[in-house]
């Protein structure tokens, strides 16, 4: 096209939690190409394979595009008005009969705040439950729960930009340049400034190879590892006494659990050598300022929260949380998946984090809302496929989630589906979770909608829409709002700004937040009023949850599934750069097919020599729970006894054989160790 033809309307990525700022250019409804802001704080001017070449799908011929109601097990197309009747007629017989209890809702980390805000009002408000969630539950819940406890505040303690200042890096069950890879570039900037590196995975992933010290821990190790480091750094008096002691609560305990973990013990445990673990030890003690990033590979266990209360021990114990270029940082995978959990949707959690529990809360939404709210714990993402089987759940509404490749365990997840009486999917694809629904209804993208995302350093920044919905689409709050009035409530929102206001009258980390003040570059909470110039660094005076930060030390509980006779493989899974979450929007864009179509497996050369396994080669990989047929990719990245498969695709789908095992405090599942066995076909 002409370049006078082409206007440009900036906007935020809709992939992941790096929250890149972007110009979509357009030529009218057409999105032409797509460039990066530059003097931004999140990404400066840069963007990767996926924020700069991943919109096709936003035009695919695949999108939704009008309401279809289920009959006899087929689909047909419906109108508006046909769709909402018979969804609202069936809800409100539902909750006639069953009570409000029984409806269950799994909200969105790809949409929009004002979505998830208005969503978790549907479930709260218009039905009565807190049974409402969303897919934090499989990334960060115990992120969320881990972090509260010790620091008060579940999210991100530094920002994107500060990352290439850091005097050191401890990346620890993440592959920051595959998964955030803007964030990746900011360590590289680093590393060429004389930083150090240190990597504690279990695989060697590409930064491993740039790494100073590289840790190939095995699955489930994470504890022992930082166990250990901690034993060093109080042996050798290695610890920021003074912090320690003005800063923090519970030294003698952590120094009590930790006593044991002496560098051959932990050696052993987690397969590495014992001088190598000193060194680690030493490296990040001494660095000026160190940074700790860390993503799924210490969330995904039974042993999750733990795992990342440890993470926050060890910086506590060096004085590294609430300085600049320093702290504790948990990488949020989807691009909302932080305003997700800010605005409360979540089965314990008001948005900003006030609980259910606390009858003053209560009271506060009641007079917000003013209708009566329950006080009842609700159910977790992980337990509602259960509730359903059990017949407490009896509707599940969903908005723009794919659990049916995303959760553990995928069987049992489709199982449930199936079983649950009347289930409403509101998308904008036939997603695989959809295909199991009562009820599908067509929403807009990203590139159609206008409201706010807030990214994995708590900034809150603006989706603009840049075209018009496509088809018979509607947005997803407007959608909320008429079922929420068919069920009785009413709200008088009539943009997303409107929302936003309202958010910030009852949120007091965003009660200074507005459309108007987050324009340029966005604004980090907590932003507690309007002249509040929001917040980089949290905790430089004082701890969220109180003046002083807690250690909470933890003991070292092997994963609940352990290789044996059967199954001696320990499986895990992970994420790729060409491809987001469960592929329903890259799995859409054919140059991202190309570079990366189809499922496989990674397995140790000398594994693949035992069992007679050529490269390339279709392989069986089986659990106790189901097996996939995937290529075998021979790499010695991977430890003898170590399978990987990336989590994204249907097809050869690693959640299959993953184990549904929960942390008992975040209800987080295991999805990064389970037992497995690989043969030859
Ligand atoms: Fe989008 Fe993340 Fe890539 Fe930035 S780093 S362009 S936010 S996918």
């Amino acid at each position: 096209g002409r370049a006078w033809d082409i206007t440009k309307v900036r906007t935020t990525c809709p992939y992941c939690g790096v929250g890149c700022q972007m110009y979509l250019h357009m030529k009218g409804d057409d999105i032409v190409g797509i460039s990066a802001v530059e003097g931004t704080k999140a990404n400066d001017g840069r963007l990767c394979v996926k924020g700069r070449y991943g919109y096709d799908f936003v035009r695919s011929n695949d999108r939704l595009k009008t309401p279809l109601i289920k009959e006899n097990g087929v689909f047909r197309e419906a109108s508006w008005e046909e769709a909402l009747t018979l969804i609202l007629d069936k809800m409100n017989a539902i909750k006639k009969e069953s009570g409000p209890d029984a409806f269950a809702g799994l909200s969105s980390a790809r949409c929009t705040n004002e979505e998830n805000y208005i969503f978790q009002k549907m479930m709260r408000a218009a039905i009565g439950t807190n049974n409402v969630d969303h897919c934090a539950r499989l990334c960060h819940a115990s992120t969320v729960a881990g972090l509260a406890t010790t620091l008060g505040s579940g999210a991100m303690t530094n920002t994107i930009d500060e990352v290439k200042d850091s005097d050191l890096y401890f990346i620890i069950g993440s592959n920051t340049t595959e998964t955030h890879p803007v964030i990746g570039m900011n360590v590289r900037q680093g590393l060429n400034k004389g930083a150090k590196l240190i990597v504690a995975e279990p695989r060697e992933i590409p930064l491993a190879k740039q790494a100073d010290l590289f840790l190939q821990i095995k699955p489930g190790t994470n504890i022992p590892l930082l166990n250990g480091m901690m034993h060093v750094i109080i042996k050798e008096d290695l610890l920021d006494k003074e912090y320690v002691n003005s800063r923090t609560e519970g030294f003698e305990e952590l120094k009590e659990v930790v006593k044991e973990y002496t560098p051959e013990v932990v050696a052993r445990i987690c397969g590495i050598d014992s001088n190598d673990l000193v060194k680690a030890a030493k490296m990040y003690a001494t660095a000026p300022t160190a940074s700790i990033l860390y993503a799924m590979g210490v969330t995904q266990h039974s042993s999750g929260t733990e795992g990342v209360m440890s993470v926050s021990n060890m910086a506590l114990l060096c004085g590294n949380i609430g300085k600049y270029a320093c702290g504790v940082n948990p990488l949020r995978g989807q691009n909302n998946v932080q305003g997700a959990c800010d605005m409360g949707a979540l089965p314990t959690d008001f948005p900003g984090y006030q609980k259910v529990a606390n009858p003053d809360v209560i009271k506060k939404f009641e007079k917000a809302w003013g209708v009566s709210l329950s006080d009842k714990k609700g159910l977790t993402a992980t337990e509602m496929f259960e509730a359903i089987l059990e017949k407490e759940i009896r509707c599940l509404y969903i908005m723009g989630e794919n659990p049916m490749v995303s959760d553990p365990d995928s069987n049992h997840v489709e199982h449930s589906l199936k079983e649950c009486e009347f289930v409403v999917v509101q998308d904008i694809f036939m997603t695989e979770t959809a295909q199991l629904a009562d009820v599908v209804l067509p929403a807009t993208s990203f590139a159609e909608k206008n409201g706010t995302f807030t990214n994995t350093e708590r900034r809150v920044q603006l989706v603009n829409a840049a075209m018009k919905p496509i088809g018979d689409t509607r947005l997803d709050y407007e959608i909320l709002i008429d079922v929420m009035k068919g069920l009785g409530y009413e709200n008088s929102f009539t943009n997303s700004a409107e929302i936003l206001e309202e958010i910030a009258s009852v949120t007091p980390s965003y009660g200074g937040m507005s459309i108007d003040k987050i324009q340029e570059d966005g604004i980090q909470w907590p932003c507690l009023d309007k002249d509040h110039p929001g917040t980089p660094i949290l905790h430089t005076e004082k701890f969220s949850r109180g003046e002083k930060a807690i250690f909470k030390p933890a003991t070292y509980r092997p994963a609940e599934e352990q290789p044996d006779e059967e199954y001696p493989f320990i499986f895990t899974t992970g994420r790729i750069l060409y491809h987001y979450h469960t592929r329903t929007m890259t799995g859409k864009v054919d140059g991202l097919n190309k570079l990366s179509g189809h499922s496989y497996v990674e397995m140790n050369p000398e594994d693949a020599a035992n069992l007679g396994i050529a490269q390339g080669e279709i392989v069986e990989v089986s659990s106790r729970r189901g097996k996939v047929n995937v290529e075998a990719h021979v790499t010695d990245t991977i430890e003898k006894g170590v399978l990987f498969m990336p989590f994204h695709f249907e097809d050869g789908k690693a959640n299959l054989l993953t184990n549904a095992a929960l942390d008992p405090i975040a209800k987080i599942p295991e999805l990064k160790v389970c037992a497995a066995t690989v043969k030859k076909n």
